[in-house]
């Protein structure tokens, strides 16, 4: 999923300020993924934030057509890292889809990932249902893959935990492999892991969907239950930027926490090709690519090819292969070709909406780099 801060500071410029920033210099265009894949202007980065603008101004009155081209942005961010100018699109985005939801209420289906993403009794029950149902279910309804089997709360550590780790919503259900990954992955290098149990959604779901009060909410109650941790582990990419802001910048992503252990954890030989998703989010904001690329270094004889077909984006885009899961798949179609041409027995993506997304679209495993790597523990 995708991330980005949940709220504006109250000192921060206005919107129109923001995008005001734009010289229209076009550079962010041949980056951009739905700019990739229907090459007109309104879905460009330069388009959009134009669009906003004239919204902002008043010179341009809010229409259904201009809405979708807004609802089309992936909020990959890929468009910052080309502007020369340094245009802050995710906070443009983040306020521009806060205004239009002031003027035009959610569909459902945003509605329901909401509520899900921030009740976490009625997750529960949903994703047991969801569970159960899967396999009558048609394939158009099966947003997401099958939840694996519930699992017993992480335990806690022994002694003075030294880590906290940030769970997330969904991945509460679909992530406990990972999480005992990641504790098995700390344990080798001495340090505890632990898992507050007051945390909850990180809210960057809703700050995308324009529900701020949500957002600073659930950004609240973060702050509250990592209170007293000296540093907080993220799993997801698409979360660290939400959790990073409700923990006052002592998040860090658990890729680069464990490649700071120059010498360890030890890795035995793995003579495997693997295939490499890395998430935007991972990329464009955590910027945890390399530490990552690092770390599947040191596992000796390991093959590792990077799956980067098509547009520059797997579509998942937080809500978006829920909401629209037709316009989802063309974006990942690419990167599952590539896949399964590649000789590659599983597939690595460290954010857990691509993973999920990516998942659903093929028969082979599609994993969390730390489930990888803590299989190669020597
Ligand atoms: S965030 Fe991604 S999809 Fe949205 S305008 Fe920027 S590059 Fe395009
Ligand atoms: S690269 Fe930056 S300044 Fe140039 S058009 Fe895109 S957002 Fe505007």
């Amino acid at each position: 999923m995708t991330a980005a801060a949940p709220c504006a500071h109250p000192a921060a410029p206005t919107l129109y300020a923001l995008t005001d920033q734009c010289v229209q210099c076009g550079l962010c265009l041949p980056v951009c993924p739905t700019y990739a894949l229907e090459p007109i202007e309104t879905e460009s980065p330069r388009g959009r934030i134009a669009l906003i603008k004239a919204w902002e101004a008043g010179s341009l009155a809010p229409t259904g057509a201009g809405d979708r081209h807004l609802d089309h942005c992936l909020g990959c961010r890929r468009c910052e890292t080309a502007c020369p100018a340094g245009v802050e699109y995710g906070p443009i985005l983040i306020r521009s889809r806060a205004h239009q939801r002031e003027r035009r209420a959610p569909g459902w289906r945003q509605r329901g990932a909401e509520r899900l993403a921030a009740h976490s009794g009625l997750r529960r029950v949903a994703l047991a249902l969801y569970r159960m149902f899967w396999p009558l279910l048609p394939a158009a309804l099966r947003p997401l893959p099958r939840p694996p089997r519930a699992t017993a709360r992480s335990a806690q550590a022994a002694g003075p935990p030294e880590a906290a780790v940030f769970i997330g919503c969904i991945a509460q259900q679909y992530e406990g492999p990972v999480r005992a990954a990641l504790a098995a992955l700390l344990d080798a290098i001495g340090v505890r892991a632990s898992f507050p149990a007051a945390q909850t959604c990180c809210g960057a779901l809703h700050a995308h969907g324009g529900d701020r009060a949500t957002a600073q909410r659930l950004e609240a109650e973060n702050r509250r239950a990592f209170a007293h941790a000296e540093v907080v582990l993220t799993l997801a990419s698409g979360c660290h930027e939400a959790v990073a802001d409700a923990v006052d910048g002592r998040a860090v992503d658990a890729i680069a926490y464990l490649a700071r252990h120059v010498d360890a954890p030890h890795f035995a030989p793995r003579r495997e090709r693997i295939a490499l998703h890395l998430p935007c989010t991972q990329r464009n904001v955590v910027r945890s690519d390399a530490p990552l690329h690092d770390l599947l270094a040191r596992v000796p004889e390991l093959d590792v090819v990077v799956i980067d077909a098509g547009f520059g984006c797997c579509g998942a885009a937080g809500t978006q292969m829920m909401i629209d899961p037709a316009r989802a798949a063309r974006f990942r179609q690419p990167l599952l070709d590539q896949f399964a041409s590649s000789g590659a027995t599983r597939l690595l993506s460290a954010n857990i909406g691509c993973r999920l997304h990516l998942a659903n679209g093929t028969v082979l495993p599609v994993q969390h780099p730390l489930e990888f790597l803590s299989e190669c523990l020597s």
